[in-house]
């Protein structure tokens, strides 16, 4: 997956490298001593929500006595949380499974996530040393299923996709010690053409507003002061107690937390983004100014083949909302190329959308046509090689675009939460509320979790160097 125009994720790695104490960045380490030796590895591939997910079925492991070790070598419960998302995604994890056909000896392996409900059974033929297969909408009965595996269950699965309930843990294990995940929503009710989501994620599934509300104040109790909302389609939030709140009225319930300075979101569909979202950030500092909307295409005639429920003109209208707000909102979005079908016009008007836009990141991707989905059978495939001609000059494009959107923030002041530090450049590094990733010098000691301002010296095409005002 092409990750060059990312604004939003790549120092994430580096913190699960440290990862924080299961209850919060204030609270001394609750990884439970391992009880007869339950020990488990869980290495995750995909998404933030595939990261999320993670953390919480920790937390369900540490809840029931195992202990986080560091490698799959030293575990006894060995588990991949996969995303099957293209067609790359799914062959990583193949190849991870392949791994332990001879030397699996003693260990219980599991697959989670998506490629899980994708592939369903069909993993045992293929891995025959597999033992627990998992799809995300099951998850709340992995307590029971891990039951069936310790007292000798060879093939375990939890498959079914009909429910109306969400995954809620007592204990999440966090992996990012400075920005809490909080899945609001679960599944998707849309039916893109090209998308496995809805078939492995199963249908729409909103948390309580009251349940939400209790996980951030308990975030902030822990000394978290950033919560990151997510959802497939988050801004589909719709609470399913008898509030009945809309997602702008979670939004400002979240933000209005004591303790909480920031809040983010993603993914917002652009169907259901609204001017109140804009208006709700306008009005509430702690609501940060970034919006990830992923458009897909330029192209009416292609968005109506991929079945997004939009057209070119209305997104650009959703894109003035948001460029008239009173305080400047960071833009990113998705794009497919390649599309079935996308004709060397179509890709030219992805271009001009992108110079209309202005984003300050896009994710890439080339087409890949996936299972149980309208789109994989279709004909006029564009050719991979073509694919990847478009994709260099879409990725020259933006480039260009970010380089100037960048240049024009030079000696502007922002806020920066820190939480990286890069010895070898003596510079510290942290996102800005927009989420903007920008690396600094100062002269103080250790920065890390700190909030601190720094004026902006020189920009680049994916960062941003300053310097801390003191
Ligand atoms: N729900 C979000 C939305 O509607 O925009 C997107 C979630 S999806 C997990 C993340 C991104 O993966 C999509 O925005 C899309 O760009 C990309 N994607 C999904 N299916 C794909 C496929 N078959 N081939 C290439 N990219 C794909
Ligand atoms: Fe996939 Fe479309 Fe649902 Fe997004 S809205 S998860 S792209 S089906």
């Amino acid at each position: 997956m092409s990750r060059a125009f990312d604004v939003g994720l790549e120092s994430l790695s580096a913190l699960v490298a440290n990862p924080a104490p299961a209850n919060g960045p204030n609270q001394s380490p609750t990884v439970a001593p391992a009880d007869g030796g339950k020990s488990f590895f869980i290495e995750t591939f995909g998404c933030q929500m595939n990261d999320h997910d993670s953390e919480k079925v920790s937390g369900v492991l540490l809840g029931r006595g195992y202990r986080a070790v560091e490698s799959p070598a030293q575990a006894n419960l060995v588990l991949y949380n996969t995303c099957s998302i293209r067609e790359k995604a799914a062959q990583k994890v193949f190849a991870r499974l392949g791994d332990w056909k001879t030397t699996s000896n003693g260990k219980i392996i599991g697959v989670l996530g998506c490629l899980a409900q994708q592939e369903g059974e069909e993993i045992f033929e293929r891995a025959p040393w597999v033992s627990l297969v998992c799809g995300s909408a099951s998850y709340r009965r992995l307590p029971d299923l891990i039951t069936d595996l310790e007292s000798g269950g060879r093939r375990v699965t939890g498959l079914d996709l009909d429910t109306d309930e969400t995954f809620e843990t007592e204990i999440t294990r966090r992996d990012n010690p400075f920005r809490a995940y909080l899945t609001i929503i679960e599944g998707c009710d849309y039916s893109c053409s090209y998308c496995v989501v809805p078939h492995t994620r199963g249908p729409e599934r909103s948390r309580s507003s009251d349940s939400v509300l209790a996980e951030v104040r308990r975030l902030a109790d822990a000394g978290y002061t950033e919560i990151q909302l997510l959802g497939q389609t988050v801004n589909s939030y719709r609470d399913p107690s008898p509030r009945k709140w809309n997602f702008v009225n979670l939004l400002q319930a979240v933000a209005a937390v004591p303790g909480i300075r920031r809040v983010r979101f993603t993914t917002s569909h652009p169907n259901d983004f609204t001017r109140e979202i804009v208006e709700a950030i306008d009005s509430t500092p702690a609501l940060c100014d970034h919006i990830h909307l992923p458009v897909q295409s330029g192209s009416t005639r292609v968005l109506g083949a991929m079945r997004r429920t939009y057209t070119r003109e209305q997104y650009l209208e959703k894109i003035e909302w948001i460029r008239s707000a009173r305080r400047p909102i960071s833009l990113t979005t998705d794009i497919i190329i390649g599309f079935p079908g996308e004709t060397e016009t179509d890709f030219e008007e992805t271009l001009s959308l992108l110079s209309a836009i202005q984003s300050d990141g896009v994710f890439a991707f080339k087409y890949s046509p996936r299972p149980n989905t309208p789109a994989r059978d279709w004909p006029d495939a564009v050719p991979e090689e073509e694919k990847g001609r478009r994709l260099a000059i879409l990725q020259e494009h933006q480039r260009r675009i970010q380089i100037a959107n960048n240049e024009l923030l030079i000696g502007k002041e922002f806020e920066v939460l820190v939480d990286a530090r890069h010895s070898a450049r003596d510079q510290w590094a942290g996102r800005t509320t927009s989420n903007r990733i920008l690396n600094f010098t100062s002269p103080h000691g250790n920065l890390l979790g700190e909030y601190v301002q720094a004026r902006i010296t020189r920009g680049g095409p994916n960062s941003l160097v300053g310097e801390q005002l003191l």
